[in-house]
């Protein structure tokens, strides 16, 4: 019988985990017996968020996570009552945004089991959002159960991580994650393996590369970056054309959405209704979404960038295996002879620099720094021979 379960790749340590507390969560009448919070960490793409998803369709489907019935499917969907699924777009989840949860998780589940809220960016809480929140976990005998997700441990304040019990993903192997693309995706093997080995067993990213087109002919010309770095004027053109894709990126995955939301949102106050009141009304709501919206293609242009160096990052990687005479485990066959040029023509210490020198810009960019100058800097540190 499959389950919602099935999809988590690579996770079976945490599974037997879940389920055991899905079993228990049904015979004991007696909700302290239930763990209420409950921290799910791991690297990007070992799909702590997907888990927590599972653990929430199980705790209210009456087969335990079936996948199948309305309950699984709602709940999958954000259609469920009693399953709140809290993405940020934002850079950070504000002490308002809790409150306002706490009301709506206040009364009891509508169906009589239990009420589950994930939240996929932990990580984003505020100190004082965080305090609201403890509050509402440490609160005895309720019937809500709290998953949060986050990188790792470390990322969540301590006096949240000491009452949740922690479950930490894995990163899945290479071929576990294309044979998921193979079976569940339905990709050729072929692309299945490149797409998997490019994105470092980042399942999301696998997928998008296997199907988008566009986006493995962006990722072929920032791997070519390293290769015309002669000068410093091409250091610095390079960091720009480097942004520029990742903005492309970005915003066709925005846009559409944004213009979606206006539309909705206008049409919900009265598109062309002639009343000043509605008229001055839907305008404002219109610029606080459009304030929203230009704080998530902030976070999705950052993010976007950091894909881009990650990118980058393996054709170093490449380079420093061939230095080190490893070679069946390189990431990017396709450039083989390229790396290997550029293997034989630099110091192998230039490599490890070069490496840290990329980790060095994506901190400073979570920092808040500015894009393009971070490139920039980052661009002329890797022109050095
Ligand atoms: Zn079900």
């Amino acid at each position: 019988m499959s389950s919602v379960f099935d999809d988590l790749v690579g996770q079976e340590h945490i599974i037997d985990i879940l389920k055991g507390a899905v079993a228990a969560s049904r015979t004991g009448s007696d909700s302290q017996e239930m763990t209420h919070a409950w921290v799910f960490t791991g690297p990007p793409g070992s799909g702590r968020s997907s888990a927590a998803v599972a653990f929430a369709q199980a705790l209210i489907c009456p087969n335990q996570g079936c996948g199948a019935c309305n309950e699984c499917q709602s709940a999958a969907t954000g259609g469920h009552p009693d399953v709140e699924v809290i993405r940020t777009e934002g850079l950070s989840i504000k002490v308002e945004e809790i409150r306002e949860l706490l009301t709506r998780v206040a009364w009891a589940p509508s169906m009589g089991g239990w009420r589950v809220v994930v939240m996929e960016d932990a990580d984003r809480l505020t100190e004082s959002a965080a305090n609201a929140l403890l509050k509402a976990i440490e609160e005895p005998g309720t019937r809500t159960i709290w998953l949060l997700c986050a990188p790792t441990l470390h990322d969540v304040l301590p006096t949240i991580r000491s009452r949740c019990r922690h479950l930490q993903l894995r990163t899945p192997s290479i071929e576990a994650v294309t044979q998921v693309l193979i079976k569940r995706d339905n990709i050729s093997p072929s692309m299945a393996d490149f797409a998997t080995r490019i994105s470092q067993g980042h399942i999301g990213r696998a997928k998008y590369f296997a199907t988008k087109e566009s986006v493995r002919s962006n990722r072929k010309v920032i791997m070519q970056l390293p290769l015309q770095l002669g000068s410093l004027a091409a250091a610095f053109q390079a960091a720009q054309t480097l942004v520029d894709i990742a903005i492309t990126e970005a915003n066709t995955s925005t846009d559409e959405r944004d213009e979606k939301e206006v539309e909705k949102l206008q049409e919900a106050y009265g598109k062309g209704a002639t009343g000043r009141g509605m008229a001055t009304g839907a305008a404002k709501a219109v610029k606080e979404l459009e304030k929203e919206q230009k704080s998530r293609s902030t976070r999705v242009v950052r993010d976007s960038i950091d894909g881009a160096l990650l990118d980058l990052a393996t054709f170093y990687r490449d380079v420093m295996l061939v230095q080190s005479g490893i070679t069946e485990s390189v990431i990017n066959p396709d450039m083989r002879p390229e790396i290997e040029s550029y293997a034989n023509n630099s110091p192998s210490r230039s490599t490890i620099n070069k490496i840290n020198a990329i980790m060095e810009a994506r901190e400073n960019l979570a920092l808040n720094s500015a894009p393009l100058v971070t490139c920039e800097a980052l661009m002329c540190k890797l022109a050095k021979p």
